[in-house]
């Protein structure tokens, strides 16, 4: 017999083949996706592509038209009929706009989902929590003396403190600065994990969502494009949409040849590509390793049009010369290297970052 395949924890929450339309314009279709307890899943894609509906059906803010979604492997109810009202589903939600309750103070808002415990517990419970987002020395503020980016926090805790077995975060830290944005990330993250709880994120950041997620579902026009681990995604992606969502990417064309594609920066392989067949060749501009030549041999072409220092990393143009034809590619490099421009330099390409796809793919 064969051996028995590892019990994978039962999912927080299920969704089968979900469709869902407002009026006639259609915003969500055949989306399927699982939780499992412990696990960030994070819902990327461009605005509108109907990540904030998927997360409203879930908590019970717009009724399930079409599919299935069991919560701790229970049904929420069937298309169209009665379902599980949203305070019932023991889910958490901080949503962009969760707004706080004014006339309370950050400990009591905190605490306001934990009637059953007895005052002591449900005191020290907040402020635990508030504690681990860096907001325990407000716990007596109100919500009006405290900056968007505190208030957002203090709801976070808020969502957090009854332990939902789910929960439901859209764009969470969407009004911090940058650097706090960062910081926020971290600590929630770090709470989700002690907590246990599964999480369904919603965000449009690419950084965010590799960050944060166990598995990214990457969503276009209401539709799943690609699920996986960050790292899936990103090193495997299955066309050149999701190539694109992470990044600024240089485009070729050419033609398979021996199973590869001839480019001015080299050959690369075009697994499962027609002989004959046209490619699209994507390369990440940190694909390309930039080296100044100091004696280039006087039939060598390749050289830098401009270059500019982005920070952490120098952004080169470049004229790359080679198998017979010329194009301008970006490139981006660690740290400060910014040659002359026309210096001429040599281009050695990481085929890990380079995808080949037919074509016509994604057209
Ligand atoms: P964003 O990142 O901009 O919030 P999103 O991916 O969350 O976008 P949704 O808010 O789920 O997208 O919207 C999906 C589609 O459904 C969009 O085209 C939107 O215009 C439309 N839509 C959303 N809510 C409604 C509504 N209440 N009535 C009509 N159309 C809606």
């Amino acid at each position: 017999a064969a051996a028995a395949p590892e019990q994978a924890p039962a999912p927080v929450l299920a969704m089968h083949n979900i469709r869902h339309a407002y009026g006639h314009h259609l915003a969500v279709e055949d989306v399927g996706l699982e939780v499992r307890p412990g696990e960030v899943v994070c819902l990327l894609g461009p605005s509108g592509c109907g990540k904030t509906t998927l997360l409203r059906i879930v908590a019970g803010l717009e009724v399930l038209q079409q599919g299935r979604v069991d919560l701790d492997g229970r049904p929420i109810g069937r298309p169209g009929q009665a379902h599980l009202p949203p305070e019932k589903r023991n889910v958490g939600l901080a949503f962009q706009d969760s707004a706080l309750f004014p006339h309370l103070s950050v400990l009591q808002n905190v605490g306001f989902g934990l009637e059953s415990l007895p005052a002591k517990e449900r005191r020290k419970r907040a402020l635990e929590l508030l504690d681990q987002l860096g907001m325990g020395r407000f716990a007596e503020s109100y919500p009006h003396m405290l900056s968007g980016g505190q208030q957002q926090r203090v709801a976070l805790a808020r969502a957090l403190a009854p332990a939902p077995r789910l929960m439901l975060l859209d764009e969470p830290f969407s009004s911090l600065d940058a650097r706090l944005r960062d910081r926020i990330r971290d600590d929630t993250l770090h709470v989700l994990k002690k907590v246990g709880a599964g999480a369904l994120l919603v965000t449009h950041d690419p950084e965010e969502a590799m960050f944060m997620a166990d598995r990214i579902a990457l969503m276009r026009d209401g539709h799943i494009v690609q699920m996986g681990t960050p790292r899936e995604l990103y090193c495997a992606p299955v066309d050149p949409f999701v190539v694109t969502f992470f990044g600024e990417v240089n485009e070729l064309e050419g033609t398979v040849r021996d199973g590869r594609v001839d480019t001015p920066v080299g050959e690369v392989m075009a697994h499962g590509l027609e002989e004959g067949a046209r490619a699209r060749v994507m390369i990440r501009p940190e694909a390309l390793r930039v080296v100044a030549l100091e004696e280039p041999p006087a039939d060598h072409h390749s050289h830098v049009i401009m270059a500019k220092l982005l920070g952490r990393t120098s952004l080169l143009h470049i004229c790359a010369h080679g198998g017979g034809s010329e194009s301008h590619l970006h490139a981006r490099v660690p740290g400060v290297f910014l040659p002359e421009e026309g210096q001429p330099v040599t281009i050695r390409l990481d085929p890990s970052q380079v995808f080949v796809f037919p074509a016509t793919a994604g057209a």
